[in-house]
């Protein structure tokens, strides 16, 4: 996001931080919070953010009114106003989940996305000019509308991260971030800041904007989607990570720099960890480089694919043999896809290996130094380089702010997606942990999960506050896709008890139509 659509943001949550300020000092306020009254499920429709400590804020409140104890004396005055003001319903995390979670609570509530002349007016509103709205549009407000509510996103970052694209951004340059500036024109709001904690009594959040400051934020409903890190095995371990953009440019940078011959072949034979020696160890005119991913889940499956289709790629331009193993997949698992049938994941072997990628199951690497991969119990694949992919773990924020937890860090939740003893608050995604009530199956980390859980949490909060019980969350069926390089993919699903697998072109169609699925945000 620019300065500019910062700013705009900026005036645009100010001039509703004053218009509401008007309306908290109207009324019989004051009488309703001496009573003890509390704002319950109201709608807040009201949304406050100061700066912590700002004096000219601090005399603009009611006499001894904390900005907790002025929302719910707004929200006690208008309780009985003919005029229901739209309820703010804040995601934090724009992640795949925080998303998905927006888009489908637009469609529940039936929010109409901005058109051309709402964002301009918008803009106008904030000094804007053309060339600027061109290029960034002014957020406009969704209050007001019928059956609307006002949707914030909070990311600690300006860009929604395209992770499943990291593997190919690894080996060709990809454009893998979309500037959350991108939202105003579906008629969301939002705000840049690391949210450090959670008040649910008082329904509000702490944050810190990027520039340091801190400052409070009021909601009516709150939706964390804070996701997942990259698991990591030891601190110094060496090689590369998939986590970020900053991963993917190093990874290939150093591709792109690669201009040695490997030297030394390794024995090779005939099993599995012969074949992976072959191809860490090559003859000594190969010149790619010895690579290995670690890490058999589906980023290193896609990873391990794309990089090898490059490598051959490249062998081939320079006139050597491309019918060889050019990567090196070390998976600590006994197979890929444990979730699929045996014969699902015997498929997506042959695959792979027709690929150019070379497979060492039940082994687990502990680091990457002096050209070596160092496999657990001492041995040593040549290799000049190495990226892991050790899958996900939860986001540590849930548990830095005293959410309730598993042992793994996803914030436990109840079938409705709550979150037990936090008023108003709920949970979706990789930073969730969601158990089919039908199946008793913990949900994965995947974006294909994380879409199906927003769609279930979108109208489990409609049915609250509309006063109605909410739906019981169901797990969608299990699919799983990957690409295998540019032009060949696979996709599993079970079908009336049977295996469905495509691969080839088919399966690559199937698993670019799962990115487009997920990916709202389009450039
Ligand atoms: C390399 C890689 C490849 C993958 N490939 C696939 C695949 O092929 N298919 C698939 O289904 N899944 C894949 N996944 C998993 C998938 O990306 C995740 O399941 C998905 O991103 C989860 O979405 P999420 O919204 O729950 O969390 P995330 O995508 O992790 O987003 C969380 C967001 O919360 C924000 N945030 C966190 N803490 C705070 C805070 N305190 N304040 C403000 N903001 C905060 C973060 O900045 C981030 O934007 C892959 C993951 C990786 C890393």
């Amino acid at each position: 996001m620019n300065m500019d659509a910062n700013k705009n943001m900026n005036r645009n949550m100010n001039k509703n931080m004053n218009r509401n300020g008007n309306k908290r000092q109207a009324g019989s306020a004051e009488n309703d919070v001496q009573k003890g009254e509390t704002a319950g499920d109201e709608p807040r429709g009201d949304l406050l953010r100061e700066a912590k400590g700002n004096d000219d804020e601090a005399k603009k409140r009611p006499a001894g009114g904390t900005p907790a104890g002025e929302a719910r004396a707004h929200a006690a005055a208008t309780r009985n106003s003919p005029v229901r003001e739209a309820p703010v319903i804040v995601v934090i995390g724009g992640g795949y989940a925080g998303l998905q979670t927006l888009f489908a609570l637009k469609k529940e509530l039936r929010l109409k996305a901005a058109n051309k002349a709402e964002r301009d007016s918008a803009a106008d509103a904030c000094g804007g000019h053309s060339g600027q709205r061109e290029r960034t549009p002014t957020p406009a407000p969704v209050e007001g509308r019928a059956a609307g509510a006002r949707l914030i996103l909070i990311d600690r970052h300006a860009s929604h991260l395209r992770k499943v694209l990291l593997f190919r951004g690894a080996v060709h340059p990809e454009k893998m971030q979309v500037p959350f500036a991108n939202l105003a024109r579906h008629g969301f709001e939002f705000l840049q800041a690391d949210v450090r904690s959670i008040h649910s009594a008082e329904r509000k959040l702490e944050l810190k904007r990027p520039d340091g400051s801190r400052e409070t934020l009021l909601y009516d409903r709150l939706v964390v989607a804070t996701g997942s890190v990259p698991r990591t095995a030891i601190e110094e371990r060496g090689g590369f990570d998939l986590s970020d953009p900053a991963d993917t440019d190093r990874i290939r940078a150093a591709l792109g720099a690669w201009r040695g011959a490997a030297v030394g072949a390794g024995a090779g034979g005939a099993d599995a960890a012969g074949q992976a020696r072959k191809a860490a160890a090559p003859e000594p005119e190969h010149r790619s480089p010895r690579s290995v991913v670690v890490g058999g889940g589906l980023s290193g499956i896609e990873l391990a694919a794309e990089w090898a289709d490059e490598l051959l790629r490249r062998r081939r331009d320079s006139g050597l043999a491309a019918d060889t193993p050019v990567v090196t997949l070390v998976n600590a698992g006994e197979r890929l896809l444990p979730q699929a049938s045996a014969e699902a994941g015997a498929r997506l072997e042959r695959e792979l290996r027709a690929a150019g990628v070379a497979l060492l199951h039940g082994r687990r690497a502990v680091r990457f130094m002096d050209g070596q991969v160092e496999l657990e119990g001492g041995e040593r694949l040549p290799a000049d380089l190495c990226v892991w992919a050790l899958g996900l773990q939860a986001s540590p924020a849930a548990a830095s702010w005293g959410l309730p937890v598993d042992e793994a860090g996803r914030i436990v939740v109840d079938a409705s997606l709550r979150i037990g003893g936090w008023d108003g608050c709920h949970a979706v995604g990789d930073c969730a942990r969601i158990v089919d009530p039908a199946t008793g199956r913990i949900e994965g980390m995947s974006c294909r999960e994380g879409t199906s859980q927003a769609k279930w949490l979108a109208k489990a909060i409609r049915a609250e506050l509309e006063g109605r019980p909410g739906p019981v969350y169901r797990s969608a069926p299990l699919v799983l896709c990957a690409s295998l390089g540019p032009n060949r993919g696979f996709a599993w699903t079970r079908l009336h008890g049977r295996d469905l697998v495509l691969t080839g072109s088919l399966g690559l169609l199937a698993r670019r139509y799962t990115w487009k699925l997920v990916d709202l945000l389009p450039d």
